[in-house]
């Protein structure tokens, strides 16, 4: 199956890459990516950390449809917390 591209604004090949996944245990919780989307794709969300025997917020993916495959969110993450994916057709 081909694989979902699409064209820059200057007409070169671009291929979105849409967020897959966020890694829990790498999130601070600062909420850089969630500024970052324009598409409401995120979403706060806690987790038990055993360590400090506390919920901590992290941010999750509440609406995956909506992704675009900006990338934008990866790149203001501090920690490197996403996973991207291609998507075919
Ligand atoms: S890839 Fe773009 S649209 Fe998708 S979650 Fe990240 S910032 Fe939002
Ligand atoms: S930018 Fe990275 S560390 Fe910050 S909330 Fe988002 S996923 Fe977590």
């Amino acid at each position: 199956m081909p694989l979902l591209t699409g064209l820059t604004r200057g007409g070169k090949s671009w291929t979105p890459t849409f967020a897959d996944a966020i890694d829990p245990e790498k999130c601070i919780g600062c909420g850089r990516c969630f500024k970052a989307c324009s598409r409401k794709v995120l979403g706060p969300g806690d987790i038990y950390d055993e360590e400090t025997d506390t919920e901590r917020m992290v941010m999750t993916i509440v609406n995956s449809d909506n992704c675009i495959g900006c990338a934008g969110c990866g790149v203001t993450c501090p920690k490197k917390c996403f996973t991207f994916t291609t998507l075919e057709m």
